[in-house]
C-alpha cells in the first residue's frame, strides 16, 4: 500500500509531470495544498523528446528540454511536492461541490482519494511511422514551427500534412524559410478555406499533392527526404534541413472520456479564461486543455492558472 494513502483525503493530486504538472505543483505547494504529483509515463512530458529550447522565458542562451524539465521537478520538490512514479490508470470523478474524487494507479488496490485534481496529462503528437523520424527529433525533425522554425532561417524546409496546424505551420515558415515543400497525402488540402488561400499566395510554398515521405535521408542528422508520388509511382529526392510533422496530436484524456466534457477532438473543455472542468473541483491545464497554442510556456502559465483556480475552490469548503 501506498504511504500517501496513509491520510485519508488529499487537498491536490496533479496527473502528469511536464510543465502545466509542474507549475501547478509549485503554485499548489507553496499556497499548503501538499499536492502529490504523478509523473506518468514521460517523467517530464514533451520537452524530455526535444534537444534544445530556446523560446522558454529565462534561458537566455537556451536549454536542453532534458535540463529544464529536471530543473522544474527540482522546483517543485524544494516545496515538498510529493511525486510518485507511477501511472494514473483510472479516476473516479465525483459530481458533488466538496467531494472527493478517487485517482486509481497501476494496480487496482492502490488509489488516492483527493478533492482537488489537476489533470495536466499532455498531448502526444502522431508520428508517421518512418525509419529515423524519432532518432532526428530535434536534429532536424520536429512537431513545432514556431519551436525550431527559427533553426532553419533562409533554408528549405518540408511540412507534412493538409489540415489547418500545416497549414498554419507552412504560413509562419514561409516567413523565415527560402522554401517549403508542403506535403500532402490527399489530392486537396483539408485546412480551411482562409488558410489554403493564403498558402496558395505564397510564392515560397511549393505543394506536393498525392505525396508521402519514405525516407529520411542522413546520418546523424536530417539532410533531405525521399517523397513517392503515389498518383505517378515516382520517387524525389529534396535536400531539406528540417521536417515538420503536421499530421495531428492525440490529447491524453482517455481514462477521463466518459467523465468529462471533451471537444470533438478529445481535448478537455474548460470554461473560458479557466482550467475549471465540468467537475466540481477538476481542473485542466497545459496541452490537454489546449489545441491550439501548444507551448511549454502555455502550459506552465496554465498549470499556475489550475493551482490558483483549486485554492480558491478549496477555500470554499474551509
Ligand atoms: C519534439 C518536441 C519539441 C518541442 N519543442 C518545444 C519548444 O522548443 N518550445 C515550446 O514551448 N514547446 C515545445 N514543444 C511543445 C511542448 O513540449 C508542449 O507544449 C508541452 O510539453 C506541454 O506541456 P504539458 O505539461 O501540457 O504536457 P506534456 O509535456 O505532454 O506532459 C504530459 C505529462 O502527462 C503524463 N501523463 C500522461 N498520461 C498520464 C497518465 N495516465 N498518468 C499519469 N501521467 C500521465 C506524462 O507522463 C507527461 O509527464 C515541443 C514538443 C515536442 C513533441
Amino acid at each position: 500500500m501506498l504511504y500517501i494513502l496513509k491520510k485519508k483525503i488529499q487537498n491536490c493530486v496533479i496527473i502528469g509531470s511536464g510543465p502545466a504538472g509542474y507549475s501547478a505543483a509549485v503554485y499548489a505547494a507553496r499556497a499548503d495544498l501538499n499536492p502529490i504529483l504523478i509523473l506518468g509515463n514521460q517523467p517530464g512530458g514533451q520537452l524530455t523528446t526535444t534537444t534544445n529550447v530556446d523560446n522558454y522565458l529565462g534561458f537566455p542562451l537556451g536549454i536542453s528540454g532534458n535540463c529544464l524539465m529536471e530543473n522544474c521537478k527540482k522546483q517543485a520538490e524544494r516545496f515538498n511536492t510529493i511525486i510518485i512514479n507511477k501511472i494514473v490508470s483510472n479516476v473516479f470523478l465525483s459530481n458533488k461541490q466538496g467531494g472527493v474524487h478517487r485517482i486509481f494507479l497501476e494496480k487496482k488496490e492502490e488509489y488516492i482519494d483527493s478533492k482537488g485534481l489537476i489533470i495536466a496529462t499532455g498531448s502526444s503528437p502522431k508520428f508517421l511511422g518512418i525509419n529515423k523520424e524519432k532518432k532526428f527529433l530535434g536534429l532536424g525533425v520536429s512537431f513545432c514551427a514556431t519551436c525550431d522554425g527559427f533553426f532553419h532561417k533562409d533554408k528549405e524546409v518540408a511540412i507534412i500534412g493538409g489540415g489547418d496546424t500545416a497549414l498554419e505551420e507552412a504560413n509562419y515558415l514561409s516567413k523565415i524559410c527560402k522554401k517549403i515543400y508542403l506535403i500532402i497525402r490527399k489530392d486537396h488540402l483539408k485546412g480551411s478555406k482562409i488558410l489554403q488561400h493564403h498558402i496558395f499566395q505564397k510564392s515560397n510554398v511549393n505543394i506536393l499533392f498525392c505525396s508521402n515521405v519514405t525516407e529520411i535521408i542522413g546520418d546523424n542528422f536530417l539532410k533531405g527526404i525521399k517523397v513517392f508520388n503515389h498518383k505517378y509511382k515516382t520517387s524525389n529526392i529534396f535536400s531539406v534541413s528540417g521536417l515538420f510533422i503536421a499530421i495531428g496530436h492525440v490529447p491524453n484524456t482517455e481514462i477521463f472520456s466518459n467523465q468529462l466534457h471533451l471537444n470533438e477532438k478529445g481535448y478537455i473543455v474548460v470554461k473560458r479564461g479557466s482550467t475549471i472542468t465540468n467537475k466540481p473541483g477538476v481542473f485542466a491545464a497545459g496541452d490537454v486543455q489546449d489545441s491550439h497554442y501548444r507551448q511549454a510556456i502555455t502550459s506552465a502559465g496554465t498549470g499556475c492558472m489550475a493551482a490558483l483556480d483549486l485554492e480558491r475552490y478549496l477555500s470554499l469548503f474551509k
